[in-house]
């Protein structure tokens, strides 16, 4: 039984039984891992950390082989992310940040990427004005790290570039030149500004992507676009989708 120390961030927890909690982290070695934290609900001071949701923590856990729930026998904060937990909005989008880490992260395979982005938008979701524009930024630069992206860079049917205002197509996974899109019953029109703002946040920094200034449509149609590609290919629809509607504002 390996015995591994880890950073993890804490993504849900469950009460287990009288005395004990299961924890869901997503650990920079491992990915996402299920831990179970005996007597801590008993004995609170048995660990050095109240396991809040999205706090950044040092695990220890002896690895089982013969099932996923693995059992922690260290867990010590390392950051609450306090500032951040002063504001709702700034709640509400850290959130939505490990309710995609959940739902979208496979169990124990490692992304040091992925691990690296959470926890720099946390980071900046503890001092920036606006956190929504945040969890935008992590949406993209996550859907990206983790493979899963819409093809936005030539229509998905003709293959020819697109330049202009165009079409979305969830089924087909991407974008449809206008003379395509035009026939296509299941397609919506965007802007070619959505388009260029996605690619955008994609290819730079986080200060970069911070500094594009978005009109309402393109939040909208930005909104329109990744959530119907998420729930269409992954058949789950995160739960905070009603928050990332409510980021349109
Ligand atoms: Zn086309």
């Amino acid at each position: 039984m390996a015995i591994i120390k880890t950073e993890a961030i804490v993504l849900k927890t469950f009460d287990f039984r009288e005395t004990s909690l299961i924890a869901n982290f997503f650990t920079k070695d491992h990915g996402r891992v299920n831990g179970i934290l005996k007597g801590i609900r008993t004995d609170p001071r048995k660990f050095a950390s109240t396991l809040e949701p999205f706090s950044s923590n040092e695990i220890v856990f002896y690895q089982s082989r013969n099932s996923g729930l693995h059992l922690v026998s260290q867990c010590d904060l390392r950051d609450n992310f306090s500032p951040l937990r002063n504001n709702l909005e700034s709640v509400v989008c850290a959130y939505y940040l490990v309710d995609l880490l959940r739902q979208f992260m496979p169990e124990e395979e490692k992304n040091t990427a992925v691990y690296e982005l959470a926890v720099s938008a946390l980071r900046r979701m503890e001092s920036h004005k606006e956190p929504q524009k945040i969890s935008r930024v992590f949406l993209i630069k996550f859907l990206k790290l983790i493979g899963f992206r819409p093809r936005l860079e030539a229509c998905v049917i003709c293959n020819k570039d697109v330049f202009e205002d165009a079409y979305f197509n969830a089924k087909r996974g991407g974008l449809l030149c206008p003379k395509c899109g035009l026939s296509d019953n299941y397609s919506a029109a965007v802007l070619k500004g959505t388009v260029a703002s996605i690619l955008h946040m994609e290819e730079n920094d986080w200060d970069n992507s911070l500094r594009l200034g978005l009109s309402g449509k393109i939040k909208e149609e930005f909104n329109t676009i990744l959530q119907n590609f998420m729930e269409f290919h992954l058949q789950v629809r995160p739960r905070s989708k009603e928050v990332l509607e409510a980021l349109a504002c």
